[in-house]
């Protein structure tokens, strides 16, 4: 039987989807003391950081920050453009997509779901038969989780924007772009997105804390009609304020680390840290697909072409916990990973691969949770570790 009380020693493998490992050069700058947040020197910092995160987004337009995790940038994007009774089209990809449709619902926006089976993710033609059956365009907004952190599966944006176009409908485009932002390509104006959703604590490598949202001018001039109630939320609040974002006080530390954050992507190059992302990603898929050699665990995630780049949820065979294998790795080998949400609780691990990551990191998170496997009797083909290993040195 193995000896489950020894205590962790070593460096803690954090292989969370979200909070992600924040790189030494971030904590320290984290440690920044207090400053005035109208303090010239800090306005110049917060601009820049501002000025950044518009090329992050891939956008020209506007951006209201908040100090609250990626749900307060949810809300504030529904305040803010929509009204009691008004309706909002949801793309059904996990539990992600569930919550903000019940947090629509809780504001007191009626929402019709694109049903999808999780596994496989909506049909690009189900949403456009939506839109097209719409013609009084009472849709005012579709809701769209970029990668469903939930299941690891992506939604096309682009496809989604060219469903919009074709049927020439008028609603706003939401998207969420909290586990994929500086994880893999998102394009805001490009896509013609009108509102994304972004936040700290996933590919940004910060604390979890302060959350943020890309506004366009379409979605600036629906602000203007929108009649839910608002006050820290409130983008018109915000333009008034020097900063044009924050109701209340700065969060000034959390931006001397966002700026070393996107001093380290701008370094690395945003298109090199996707490029790093989507080769880890496939060396965990290598891994995962070799465990499911003797009826082993699974990807979750069914649709090739929809394989998220910064997390695989992984599903467990019939009659095994992945809360075991989650704790076994955990409490032998100091590595974390993510558990199921919702009813996939117990059926899915979930391996992030975002941030501030390397191979032999992967490798490590992965050598623990295929040691985890054989200690908790979970059938699988060994070696996954080597299988990744086979491909991350060719990458
Ligand atoms: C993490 C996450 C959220 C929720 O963000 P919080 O910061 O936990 O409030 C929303 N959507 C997606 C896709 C996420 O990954």
């Amino acid at each position: 039987m193995a000896d489950l009380t020894r205590l962790p020693r070593g460096r803690h493998f954090f292989a969370n989807p979200g909070p992600t490992n924040i790189p030494d050069s971030i904590q320290h700058a984290l440690s920044h003391a207090s400053v005035d947040f109208m303090d010239g020197g800090f306005l110049t910092l917060y601009e820049g950081c501002v000025a950044g995160l518009k090329r992050v987004l891939k956008t020209t337009q506007e951006v209201f920050l908040y100090t609250g995790s990626g749900h307060a940038a949810w809300e504030a994007c529904l305040v803010n453009l929509l009204s009691a009774g008004d309706r909002v089209l949801i793309i059904e990809s996990g539990h992600f997509s569930q919550s903000w449709a019940r947090m629509a619902i809780d504001l007191g926006i009626e929402v019709q779901v694109v049903a999808a089976d999780w596994r496989r993710g909506a049909e690009i033609a189900a949403v456009q038969a939506a839109l097209a059956a719409d013609t009084g365009h009472a849709i005012k907004a579709v809701c769209a989780v970029h990668n469903e952190t939930a299941t690891g599966a992506v939604l096309p944006l682009a496809q989604i924007r060219a469903a919009l176009d074709a049927t020439g409908h008028p609603a706003l485009f939401l998207a969420d772009t909290i586990s994929s932002l500086g994880s893999m390509d998102f394009r805001m104006d490009e896509w013609g997105v009108d509102a994304a959703v972004g936040g700290s604590q996933k590919g940004l490598m910060l604390p979890v804390g302060m959350s943020f949202t890309g506004v366009s001018a379409k979605a600036m001039a629906a602000h203007a009609g929108s009649k839910l109630p608002k006050h820290y939320f409130s983008w018109t609040n915000m333009l008034g304020r020097r900063h044009r974002s924050f109701v209340g006080t700065v969060p000034v530390t959390l931006f001397y680390g966002l700026a070393e954050a996107l001093r380290l992507i701008e370094e690395e190059g945003l298109e090199q840290v996707f490029a790093r992302h989507s080769r880890l990603a496939e060396g965990v898929r290598r891994c995962v697909r070799h465990w499911s050699g003797n009826k082993g665990p699974a990807l979750f995630c069914e649709s090739r072409d929809r394989l998220s780049d910064s997390v695989t949820a992984v599903l467990m065979p019939e009659g095994h916990n992945a809360e075991a294998v989650r704790r076994t790795a955990l409490q032998r080998f100091n590595v974390s990973i993510g558990g199921g949400l919702g009813p996939l609780s117990g059926k899915v691990f979930r391996i992030g691969h975002l941030g501030d990551l390397n191979e032999p990191m992967i490798l490590g998170t992965l050598g623990a949770v295929e040691m985890a496997l054989r200690i908790e009797g979970v059938p699988h083909a060994p070696g996954g570790v080597g299988a990744a290993m086979a491909y991350l040195a060719e990458a």
